[in-house]
């Protein structure tokens, strides 16, 4: 439950304007939002609700088909061999099981491999061959070790490397999403709800309406595009280790706001590959949230609203919920030192045109104007303190302090709080990149944040395909000389995964900590449940 910040004020913070809340879930909601009927359905293609709506789907209905029928024969046949089911890690460095269904995989060798392109299917092939987490990612999504609904009624949705996008794929074990993905190689692959049935099965219904989305993680998506009309190091797709402390900064005060105020606790930051990063909430009374309370907990986060045109982007009221208060006081510091300081977005007299139009005061506004006209360039952390600076000299009769302060702690917002994909979070059958999945255009991995360590997380440091192909043959060559001492070398070697024996380690360690988190929590719910049961008919 959200504690009292949430409960205590009735009103969603970035919302000037009065709205009601639902009170009997504690979370504020924005009702205004709830009216709205599905005016989303045709973002991306990704949270249509059915097939007619799901332009893509619609034209790879074919090979949709096609691909049932292969998935379904696989399932039998792998159903005549009991040990597709093996909890083993993948030993990636034992031959890779071959099953009927792939063609004899020609692993690029790994030296080759670096001078592959990431998209190359052959070093998407060694990757998900040998690297992929497969066994934490089925933990982790089915949350207990034995196969369960979670995991099989599941949506997974492909975009293959001609850009077909394949939905409603499920799978009974991580051993055959694996195999799929090893002979469809899509280019990436996305993760949506736990649905009332098999999603394969969908069609097969006779109340159509029987098949809906009943669970799933709660995302957030937050992408560096959406700060460039305030980062002045990059635009676009290109980022750096300067812009990239705007994404340190939204994740510092989404995580905040997710666990103090919603008592939320496991929530997993992953880097998207390029310029952005996702969050998963986890916890299993959020997973079963329906859109309504998705709805709420998206307002309440969302305060920097409208798009690069648009004038003032940030309208709080006062006095400052208590979320704002906590974050004006996270972002202040990088508003000093990575905004002001870094970016610098007030240099030229355009420039600091913007910031005038932040300010309320008019006579104030021209006095600074006539001061930074004299003084071209001056730097913008100047000019911030030169607006108190001109409000004590009294360059304005008539100025309302207040005011001031106010469109000041509005203008630190607008330059550091969190710029969401909100559309991301408000649906339950949103699709999702799955952690892991390699970014095709810059080869980096998906791999998690370690927020414990938030200011290290270097985006430009994290492993490429081709880096960790190489690793392992770099392994393998360090342990020859051991290896041709005797066999039982050779044979200890065996023990030891692939992705041990590169820079993936760290990343796969801490989505095993933190899967296993998860697990431990959903396992003493049962047995809190249990005995709850057993007591009751005594
Ligand atoms: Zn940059």
């Amino acid at each position: 439950m959200p504690h009292s910040v949430a409960a205590s004020s009735r009103l969603s913070p970035g919302a000037a304007k009065d709205e009601p809340m639902e009170e009997d879930n504690g979370i504020p909601s924005s009702l205004d939002q709830a009216a709205d009927a599905d005016p989303d359905d045709d973002m991306d293609g990704e949270m249509a609700q059915d097939d007619a709506a799901a332009a893509p789907e619609a034209v790879n209905k074919e090979v949709n088909k096609e691909v049932s029928k292969e998935v379904n024969k696989e399932v039998k046949l792998d159903e005549l061999f009991p040990d597709v089911d093996s909890d083993d890690e993948f030993p990636s460095s034992a031959p890779v099981r071959e099953q009927a269904s792939s063609s004899p995989a020609r692993t690029a060798s790994p030296t080759d491999a670096t001078a592959l392109k990431a998209s190359d299917p052959e070093v998407m092939r060694s990757f998900y061959q040998r690297l992929f987490p497969w066994r934490q990612l089925f933990q982790w999504l089915n949350h207990s070790p034995m196969p369960t609904n979670d995991f099989g009624n599941r949506e997974f949705a492909f975009t293959l490397q001609n850009d077909a996008y394949l939905r409603y794929q499920s799978f009974a074990t991580a051993d055959l999403l694996r195999k799929d993905v090893l002979r469809l190689m899509p280019s990436r692959f996305e993760i949506g709800p736990v649905y009332t049935t098999n999603p394969r099965d969908r069609k097969t219904l006779r109340n159509s309406s029987a098949f809906k989305p009943l669970a799933k993680e709660l995302c957030f998506d937050i992408d560096l595009t959406d700060y460039d009309d305030i980062r002045t190091c990059c635009d676009k797709a290109n980022i750096c280790n300067k812009c990239w402390t705007f994404m340190t900064m939204a994740i510092k005060v989404i995580d905040a706001a997710l666990r103090e105020d919603f008592g939320f606790r496991h929530i997993m930051w992953v880097y998207s590959g390029r310029r952005g990063a996702h969050a998963w909430v986890c916890d299993k009374k959020v997973r079963s949230m329906d859109d309504q309370k998705r709805r709420a907990i998206a307002g309440y986060l969302e305060v920097v609203r409208g798009g690069a045109q648009s004038g003032k982007k940030v309208n709080v009221r006062r006095p400052l919920h208590p979320h704002l208060a906590r974050s004006l006081d996270i972002l202040k510091p990088h508003f000093q030192e990575d905004v002001l300081g870094v970016q610098d977005p007030w240099a030229s007299g355009e420039q600091a045109e913007k910031l005038l139009q932040l300010l309320p005061d008019r006579t104030l506004n021209d006095s600074l104007r006539r001061k930074w006209d004299a003084a071209p360039g001056r730097a913008s952390t100047s000019k911030w303190a030169d607006i108190d600076a001109m409000a004590k000299t009294g360059a304005s009769k008539n100025l309302d302090a207040k005011a001031l302060l106010e469109a000041k702690q509005d203008i630190v917002l607008e330059y550091t709080y969190p710029r969401l994909d909100i559309e991301v979070s408000k649906k339950l059958n949103h699709l999702l990149k799955s952690p892991f999945v390699v970014h095709p255009g810059t080869g980096r991995v998906c791999v998690p944040i370690d927020t414990r360590n938030l200011e290290e997380f270097d985006p430009l440091g994290v492993p490429t395909v081709q880096v960790l192909l190489a690793e392992i043959d770099a392994w393998k060559d360090d342990g020859s000389a051991a290896a041709a001492a005797g066999e039982d070398d050779k044979n200890k070697d065996r023990g030891v995964s692939d992705w041990e024996k590169t820079s993936l380690k760290p990343y796969v360690e801490q989505f095993r900590a933190f899967v296993a988190g998860i697990m431990r929590d959903e396992r003493d719910g049962r047995v809190r449940r249990e005995r709850d049961e057993e007591s009751m008919e005594f």
